[in-house]
């Protein structure tokens, strides 16, 4: 039960990963597990890149004012695809809590 994969990896070495099926790991016994864990992290980095963007574009908003300002922008930038709205979701949930803000909570 301790064999490892017989698969060899895209650097032409063996794979390590225990083999769970057919002498061969998770991986590369189902090709589209592989093929579907590159898309997750390729759609990660993309909402990183985002992230990045907005980093150096927003400083942090002090006021109400600012933070309605803000939520403006992630409107637009939802809207453009410039945004994760999931993230735009979280920023949302502060923006509710802008009242507070102003009042030096
Ligand atoms: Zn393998």
């Amino acid at each position: 039960m301790n064999a490892t994969c017989n698969a060899r990896t895209t650097a032409g070495k063996r794979c390590r990963a225990a083999a769970v099926k057919d002498g061969l790991c998770t991986l590369h016994a189902d090709p589209k597990v592989a093929a579907e864990m590159g898309r997750k992290s390729g759609q990660a980095r993309r909402t990183k890149d985002l992230l990045a963007q907005e980093r150096v574009e927003l400083s942090p908003p002090r006021t109400a004012q600012e933070v309605r300002v803000a939520l403006g922008q992630f409107i637009s930038d939802v809207r453009s695809r410039r945004l994760d709205p999931k993230v735009a979701g979280t920023l949302g949930y502060f923006g509710e809590r802008a009242p507070e803000i102003d009042r030096g909570l």
